[in-house]
């Protein structure tokens, strides 16, 4: 690997089967958001680049969508073994320059190897029909035809498993791809480019641009080779990249950003209800689109619910996610920290009230790294800007109610509709509020929503289409019908 005078490892873009600089010779530096040490320098490519990677996909298309379903698969299952032997490599990669604990970056390894062989599988399985025709002499047949050359656009917060929800279902599906990371997790992605390197596919099929967004995200939109962006992250960038797709008519597939209610109930288990609930507000130090950003709690249940969250949150380990015993990890980076910090400040003032934490991690174990501790805050009020935005950061804001009615209209009352949670122990009630919340996803007594099996998406303003199961493929396929003249 070649190295920078300052002996930091140089990575490289992956345009048309090689790992190749920026055209422009540029580099940005990665660093780890626990320490603020810099990692590597990453290629910072602009829309020459993009451009080379277009064409390459462009020219491989047609011969990758030829091949058989089986042929495809077996190249995905390739990536899965290599993926799967290079996994604690891959993982600690990803918690170095995330800053997610290596638990959690394992998790994210096993759900990315899942999603390739299951979209391997599943592209074997995308059956066309024959329709009965009303007209005589003539069949009417649909065959399913991959969409062509599409644009990924992913975040940082899962910047392994991310690539893989995209890649697995469109190069299954005989699609080629171009794939732009985000510039804070961009060595996880030119790692993982590394590897479809090594399982030797055809040149051109997958292709990482990494550097600037706006040239990047610009070429993928104007290239009319380009049939389709499929974009995770913000909604306010999902907006925009859906108005630039609106003038060549591309297809769109939006996972944009969440902000889920979580509801307990008074007749909850309030243990497991408890552990549930902990573990999906401070995942990921709070940075995940599925999180728990508003937490309803009957008011019977109030104050013991506060209680034993402040107490949790009091006691998590923080740290480097690949010391032992971390549960915890910095947030990205500084902006993160500032805007947690607004958001808490904010709700304060409007009168909530401060259990736990609410401030930088203190003491030298965390001065380089940006580090906010787990924090609770009670009687949070519905003015309080963390009620609309996503917090997306280790905050749990906890708000009262009193009936069924009252917490179903409060859970819908934002524009977004991602996934919601609701614990009860009453199955009545359990499928009566699933059926009512606005969003894509409902965890009923349970908060794990992702599996390469299960559409994983939302509603409203937190976008449109799935990824994972039969319907994540469907993002990547368009119908073909044949209508075939019958003669004698
Ligand atoms: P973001 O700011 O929207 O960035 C996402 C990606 O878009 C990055 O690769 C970014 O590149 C790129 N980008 C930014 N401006 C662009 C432009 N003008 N043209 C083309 N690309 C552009 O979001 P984020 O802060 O990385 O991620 C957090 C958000 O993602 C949250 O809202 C979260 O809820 C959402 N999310 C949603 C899901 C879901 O499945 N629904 C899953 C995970 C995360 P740079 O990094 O280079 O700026």
């Amino acid at each position: 690997m070649t190295m920078t005078p300052q002996g930091l490892p140089v990575a490289a873009m992956l345009i048309n089967g090689r790992l190749v600089p920026a055209l422009s010779g540029e580099t940005s530096i990665s660093i780890n958001p626990a320490d603020g040490i810099p990692l590597a320098a990453i290629p910072y490519g602009d829309d020459r680049d993009a451009k080379l990677a277009v064409d390459a996909a462009a020219a491989a298309f047609p011969a990758w969508a030829s091949l058989s379903a089986a042929v495809r698969a077996k190249y995905l299952h390739r990536v899965a073994d290599i993926l799967e032997h290079r996994r604690d490599e891959v993982a600690l990669v990803v918690t170095n320059e995330e800053g997610k604990p290596l638990r959690e970056a394992q998790g994210e390894l096993q759900l990315s190897v899942d999603s390739l062989r299951w979209f391997a599988e599943e592209a074997r399985r995308a059956y066309g029909s024959w329709i009965p025709d009303p007209v005589p002499g003539r069949r009417l047949l649909t065959q399913r035809m991959p969409v062509g050359v599409c644009g990924a656009i992913i975040p940082w917060n899962v910047p392994c498993a991310m690539i893989f929800r995209k890649a697995a279902p469109a190069l299954a599906a005989g699609c080629t791809m171009v794939l732009k990371p985000a510039e804070a997790t961009s060595l996880v992605a030119l790692k993982v480019a590394e590897l479809f390197v090594e399982a030797a596919l055809p040149d051109g099929v997958i292709n990482f641009v990494t550097g600037k967004a706006s040239a990047i995200g610009n070429v993928l939109l104007t290239d009319p080779r380009v049939r389709k962006i499929s974009f995770t992250g913000s909604t306010e960038v999902g907006r925009l990249l859906m108005r630039g797709a609106a003038d060549q008519i591309k297809r769109t597939s939006m996972e944009l950003g969440g902000n889920a209610p979580v509801i307990l109930f008074e007749d909850c288990n309030l243990d497991a209800a408890m552990a549930a609930v902990a573990a999906l507000k401070f995942l990921n130090a709070g940075q995940a689109c599925i999180g728990a950003n508003r937490i309803y709690v009957q008011s019977s249940i109030y104050d013991e619910v506060a209680r034993r969250l402040t107490e949790h949150a009091g006691r998590m380990k923080v740290g480097y996610g690949a010391e032992p015993g971390v549960v915890m990890g910095p947030l990205v980076d500084m902006n993160a920290v500032e805007k947690v910090e607004e958001l808490v400040a904010n709700a304060i003032q409007k009168g909530a009230k401060l259990r736990v934490g609410g401030s930088r991690m203190q003491g030298e174990a965390y001065e380089k790294g940006s580090f906010y501790a787990p924090t609770v805050l009670t009687e949070v009020p519905q003015t309080a800007r963390m009620h609309d935005e996503e917090i997306f950061g280790p905050v749990a804001a906890l708000y009262r109610f009193e009936t069924e009615d009252e917490v179903v209209e409060l859970a819908n009352n934002v524009p977004y509709g991602l996934s919601a949670y609701l614990f009860t122990e009453n199955m009545d009630r359990a499928i009566r509020v699933a059926e009512r919340l606005e969003t894509g996803m409902v965890g009923i007594n349970e908060t794990r929503l992702g599996a390469a099996e299960a559409p994983f998406g939302g509603v409203k303003m937190s976008g449109i289409g799935r990824e994972g199961g039969r319907e994540g493929l469907e993002e990547y396929l368009e119908t073909k019908l044949m209508a075939i003249r019958v003669r004698g």
